[in-house]
Formats: C-alpha cells, sequence, structure tokens
C-alpha cells in the first residue's frame, strides 16, 4: 500500500473538465466534499473547445453568448470553492484498495487517490482529423485551418471548406456575408447535415461533390492552390483559395477507462437515474454515459453533474440530504456574497 497522507485522499475526483466537469466540481463544491478535476488537455473546456466562435443559445440563463465566454463563465465557477486541478494527465487505470479508496493511474504515471469518482469523459480525448496529405502541416501558421477562433480573419478572402457535416455546412454560411467567396468541397454527393443549413449554403456558395482535396500549392507556408480529385471518375480540377478549412470531424479515444468493467452500450457508459456505474463509488456525468432520456446537450450535463454529485455525496455520508440546500441559502456562499453585492453596487454606481 502506498503512504500516502490523508490530505492525498479527495472525496470526489472527477476525470474530464468539459461543462459536465466543471459543474460537477461547482456542485461537488456545493457539497462541501474535497474535489479534484483531472483534464487531459492543458485546458478546462471540453468539446466547446472546438468551437469557441459558435453563438450558444440553449443553455439555461444565459443568453445567446459565444462559447469561448461561457466556457469562461463555467471555469469561474467551477473555480468557486477551489477544487485541485491537474492539467497534462489522462486517468487510465483504477484500482480499489482493501480500504475502499480508489487509486487512479494517469498515463504520465501519476497516483490520484479518492474515495468516490465521477466520470465526465464526454467524447473521450479528443484529436481532430488533419489532412492526410504530406507536409500539409507547414500551412497550419498561415492559412490552414481545423479549427475557427477568429471570423474576421476571412472577410473579402476566398475560403474553401472541407466537409459535408454540420460543423463545415455550418462555417459555410456563417461565411456567407463576411467572405468574397465560398467553395465547399465534400467526397461524397450528399450532405450529412441538416437539410436547411444545406439548402441555404447552396443559394451562394460553389459546392463541388463528390471531391476531396488531393493536394495543396502555394509559397513556403501559404496556400494558393488546392488540387482536386473527383472520388467517382479520378478525375482532376484546380480551384485557388485563400484560406482554407478542414472540418472532417474528430477520432475519439476513450483509452482505458472502457477496460475498467463499467456496463456500456452503443452511446456510452450506462447509469442508473442517479447516475450511478455498475461500479460502487463510480458515477458518471454528461456525454460519456447514456439513460433512456440522456439529453446530449450542456444543459444537460448539467443536470447529470448534480445526480451525480449528490450520489458520490450519499455514497460517502449515507445520511445526507439527496440534495444541496438551494445556493439562495446556502451558508457556503455567506462570505461570497458580500462580495457580489459590493460589486454590484460598484457596477450601479458607474
Ligand atoms: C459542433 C458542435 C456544436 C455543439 N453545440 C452545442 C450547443 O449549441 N448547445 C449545447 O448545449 N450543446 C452543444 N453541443 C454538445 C456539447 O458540446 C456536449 O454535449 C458537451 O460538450 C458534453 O460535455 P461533457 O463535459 O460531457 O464532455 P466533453 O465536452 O467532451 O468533455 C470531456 C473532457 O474530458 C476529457 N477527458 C476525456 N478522457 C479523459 C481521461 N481519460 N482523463 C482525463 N480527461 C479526459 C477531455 O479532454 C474533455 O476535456 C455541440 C456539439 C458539437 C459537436
Amino acid at each position: 500500500m502506498d503512504t500516502q497522507q490523508d490530505w492525498d485522499i479527495y472525496d470526489v475526483t472527477i476525470v474530464g473538465g468539459g461543462p459536465a466537469g466543471m459543474y460537477a466540481a461547482f456542485y461537488s463544491g456545493m457539497r462541501a466534499m474535497r474535489t479534484k478535476i483531472i483534464e487531459a488537455k492543458r485546458e478546462l473546456g471540453g468539446f466547446m473547445r472546438t468551437y469557441p466562435e459558435k453563438i450558444v443559445w440553449d443553455v439555461g440563463g444565459v443568453g445567446p453568448v459565444r462559447c469561448e465566454r461561457l466556457i469562461e463563465i463555467l471555469e469561474k465557477q467551477a473555480r468557486t470553492f477551489d477544487p485541485a486541478i491537474v492539467f497534462g494527465q489522462a486517468v487510465a487505470g483504477m484500482n480499489r484498495r482493501e480500504d475502499g479508496v480508489f487509486e487512479l493511474t494517469s498515463t504520465t504515471g501519476e497516483r490520484h487517490y479518492t474515495r468516490t469518482v465521477i466520470l465526465c469523459a464526454g467524447r473521450g480525448m479528443t484529436q481532430v482529423q488533419k489532412l492526410d496529405i504530406h507536409g500539409a502541416n507547414r500551412y497550419e501558421l498561415a492559412n490552414l485551418h481545423y479549427t475557427i477562433t477568429d471570423l474576421s480573419r476571412f472577410a473579402g478572402k476566398r475560403v474553401l471548406i472541407s466537409g459535408g457535416g454540420d460543423s463545415a455546412v455550418d462555417w459555410a454560411n456563417e461565411l456567407e456575408k463576411l467572405a468574397k467567396e465560398v467553395i465547399v468541397v465534400h467526397r461524397r454527393s450528399e450532405f450529412t447535415a441538416h437539410e436547411r443549413p444545406v439548402a441555404q449554403m447552396r443559394t451562394f456558395a460553389k459546392v463541388l461533390t463528390p471531391y476531396r482535396i488531393s493536394g495543396l500549392y502555394g509559397s513556403a507556408d501559404r496556400i494558393a492552390r488546392v488540387a482536386l480529385t473527383h472520388t467517382e471518375t479520378g478525375e482532376p480540377e484546380e480551384v485557388e483559395a485563400d484560406e482554407v478549412i478542414v472540418s472532417h470531424g474528430y477520432d475519439r479515444d476513450f483509452g482505458n477507462l472502457v477496460n475498467w468493467g463499467l456496463e456500456r452500450e452503443d452511446y456510452g457508459v450506462s447509469v442508473d437515474a442517479k447516475m450511478r456505474t455498475n461500479l460502487p463509488g463510480i458515477f458518471g456525468a454528461g456525454d460519456f454515459i447514456t439513460y433512456g432520456s440522456k439529453v446530449r446537450l450542456i444543459a444537460g450535463a448539467f443536470n447529470d453533474a448534480v445526480l451525480a454529485v449528490n450520489s458520490a455525496k450519499m455514497f460517502l455520508e449515507p445520511s445526507a440530504t439527496d440534495m444541496a440546500g438551494v445556493s439562495s441559502h446556502n451558508e457556503r456562499f455567506f462570505e461570497k456574497n458580500k462580495a457580489v453585492i459590493e460589486e454590484e453596487k460598484q457596477r450601479q454606481q458607474n
């Protein structure tokens, strides 16, 4: 047995720092549990980091908001009760010791000790699917993009977008008024994106199907021309482009989490109505899990997180109430409320 100290052992360890993990960290603080988040990447936000420029409308209580701003708000909330946050470690191994403490090991070899685990690993460790063209990476600093963080760079430009899913088509539509010309290339004749946005895109974009990108040409670090190949006839085509956006989706990697003995269905790890997996002490929330009425949205992730944290609390303290007191009456906020009221006063005076 390791000789770690009691203070090394957290009440709750949350695996994954997307919306489910961030909200679980906040709510776990509401329930006065010592909390740690372990996130494989070097930042919180999860899958939302792949659409930072998009405007999100369907999160309760927040108006239409740029996704990047929503991440900032969520991160601030997640840090309310100062959870420990570990970046750059993917949780891989799990061993439940005889005293009931879980020993989690990460891919960097570090160990983490915890009494409960909430799995918020979403779509796993996602890697963007890059172009399989030799040397393509040398254009990534200039005009080859896999995510978009600033739409204004496309103003007045000829933009080529490759992809046939919702993301590719949404970007095309967002660029309608901004770009000089939008060219959409897709390897199939039919788009998988929703019908209505596809119809809108076809009203203004030059759509080339079924074609795939077969070569990139230009100066040392900037693409000027894109070679295309017809996927059925092999016929070549070439188009000029100032900017190239590739939206081919993501590879998902759940690493070793799926070998812990968790029961799974097609869309994720099975949980019951209280977000309990089949392994006692291990709960789940967000896109990583599935149950009958699962909502694969940020709002759904929040609800799962509340239920998972409440279950973790009751696992540790069977006599605890099954939910936290409402935040407006929660004594954990008494001191923090003074600062909020002060900020409000200052705002009104200015
Ligand atoms: C293009 C697009 C647009 C969308 N737009 C909206 C929208 O407008 N409104 C809305 O409500 N929803 C939207 N969604 C859905 C929303 O993004 C997801 O429902 C949400 O991100 C799920 O959150 P999560 O925390 O469960 O998982 P994720 O966001 O996937 O986060 C999981 C985190 O876990 C980490 N992780 C994975 N494995 C490990 C491991 N072994 N160890 C440590 N860390 C690990 C990952 O790095 C990641 O940071 C959209 C989705 C897409 C694809």
